[in-house]
């Protein structure tokens, strides 16, 4: 089991210099080329790989590419087209829904704001901090995905649960300018080593400071079970 750096700040610090050096090219793995193919392909990977998420979209950035072409597409023909996609039927109304109100409301243009981005349909927090970072350039959270949920909790870093609740928490620790590259790391090391799923926790950068390591430490503290 690794010894945790006091107070949680230091803990960050010493984690995002480990990743940084491990991680140095880590950004987004979503392929997109406009504001609009970003926001679509952030709404289909919910719940899915985004390997899964590049392939279909490949194919669906071909066939449509305006708002309009979204939102006047039936509902059919749209959840066909991307049906090896996690809860592909509803995926494809939030993307009607949501491309029939930036076509109307916001001059076929993706909105910048918080508030704007989330009344989409299938919009949330995580979904609209993505496309603000990358598609706005506006860094006004972090991104908390199934991976930095997890490893944040295992290392110590936030006791919270809830996404929201471990956001609130992580910006008030980790420094502003590494809101945005925070994810990516989180997410690049947890595809690497920290997997849902059995860790490598022996061959991990972070073992010393971990105190959910195996095998020493008992407990996985991202699920609080025996590991
Ligand atoms: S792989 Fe193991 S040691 Fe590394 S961060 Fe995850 S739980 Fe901690």
């Amino acid at each position: 089991m690794g010894t945790p750096l006091e107070p949680r700040s230091e803990q960050v610090t010493e984690v995002l210099d480990r990743l940084y050096e491990e991680y140095p090219d880590s950004t987004i793995s979503l392929n997109y080329s406009t504001r609009l193919e970003l926001l679509i392909a952030v709404i289909l990977s919910a719940q899915c790989t985004d390997e899964r998420v590049n392939s279909v979209c490949a194919e669906l950035f071909e066939t449509y590419q305006t708002p309009e072409e979204y939102a006047n597409a039936p509902q059919e023909e749209l959840a066909e087209a991307i049906n090896s996609i996690t809860y592909y039927n509803n995926k494809a109304k939030y993307i009607r829904s949501a491309c029939a109100d930036i076509a109307e409301e916001h001059d076929g243009e993706v909105p910048d704001t918080m508030s704007e981005l989330t009344d989409l349909a299938g919009v949330g927090r995580k979904t609209a901090n993505v496309v603000l970072q990358h598609g706005h350039n506006v860094v006004e959270g972090i991104v908390v995905d199934t991976h930095v949920q997890r490893i944040t909790r295992r290392l110590g870093i936030t006791e919270e649960e809830r996404p929201e609740r471990i956001e609130s928490d992580l910006v008030d620790i980790v420094p502003e300018d590494d809101w945005q590259q925070f994810t990516h790391l989180m997410i690049d090391h947890g595809r690497a080593t920290c997997t849902a799923i059995n860790p490598d926790c022996t061959d991990c950068v972070l073992a010393d400071v971990c105190p959910s390591a195996k095998p020493d430490a008992d407990i996985d503290l991202a699920s609080g079970d025996p590991w």
